[in-house]
């Protein structure tokens, strides 16, 4: 199963939890690892929409600096190459 980033286009094809030792569930976060964008998960734990102020306010603050601290270093790394161009 796929998924388009709704930001840049990433294909996503897959979630990882980063915090909680289960599989990522409807309604997590989810961070695009080509540009960043704060996702909000569906059922599938691929992107379902991007994430709202008002889902951001309902994080912990322990998760918003662990969120921010990946989208800083994600940033920093710049943007991955299309799915299939990596050599
Ligand atoms: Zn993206």
């Amino acid at each position: 199963m796929k998924r388009l980033c709704p930001a840049c286009g990433y294909v996503i094809d897959a979630a990882a939890a980063a915090t909680a030792p289960r599989p990522p569930r409807a309604g997590d976060i989810g961070i695009c690892l080509s540009c960043a964008a704060i996702l909000i998960l569906d059922d599938d734990g691929l992107p379902d929409r991007l994430a709202s102020p008002t889902d951001l306010d309902r994080l912990r603050t322990e998760a918003l600096e662990q969120a921010r601290e990946a989208v800083d270093f994600i940033r920093s790394r710049g943007p991955l190459p299309p799915k299939g161009a990596r050599t």
